[in-house]
């Protein structure tokens, strides 16, 4: 049996399929996909910023965003085409982060590990020394 969903876009009930939206999403979301498509491949507006995109083509700007994130619209091809980074909000290309985040995100968890150590060392000495003092209270 087929199986009922709500489509992530509009919240309309729809039979579920490989996609998380309902057919009428489908369709609007292609229509903007072709719109955003062909003002991008015109060559005047291959450098387009998001903002550009947007202003011109009345396509949501989060759209926009989806097609770069499923790599439809390829940020190889259309250098200006970044969305804003998750932490910082700097315009990016690929993944969730921009290179700054990343590098201080690594060296941010780098620190924490070596607290979680120093930490953890403490604690054993101070189990040592309890130990070491029970005994001496024993003899
Ligand atoms: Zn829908
Ligand atoms: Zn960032």
């Amino acid at each position: 049996m087929a199986e009922l969903a709500n489509c992530s876009r509009c919240g309309a009930v729809y039979v579920m399929t490989i996609r998380d939206i309902c057919q009428d999403c489908y369709k609007k979301e292609e229509e903007a996909f072709q719109t955003v498509y062909h003002f991008l491949r015109e060559k005047k507006n291959r450098e387009a910023t998001m903002i550009e995109i947007v202003e011109a083509t009345g396509v949501e700007e989060k759209m926009i965003m989806k097609f770069v994130k499923e790599r439809r619209l390829l940020p190889t091809d259309f250098p200006n085409l970044a969305y804003p980074c998750d932490r910082c909000g700097r315009g990016i290309t690929t993944g969730k982060l921009c290179e700054n985040c990343q590098k201080e995100l690594k060296s941010e968890l780098a620190i924490l590990e070596e607290e979680e150590r120093t930490k953890q060392e403490r604690e054993e000495r101070e189990r040592e020394n309890v130990y070491f003092s029970f005994n001496k209270d024993k003899n």
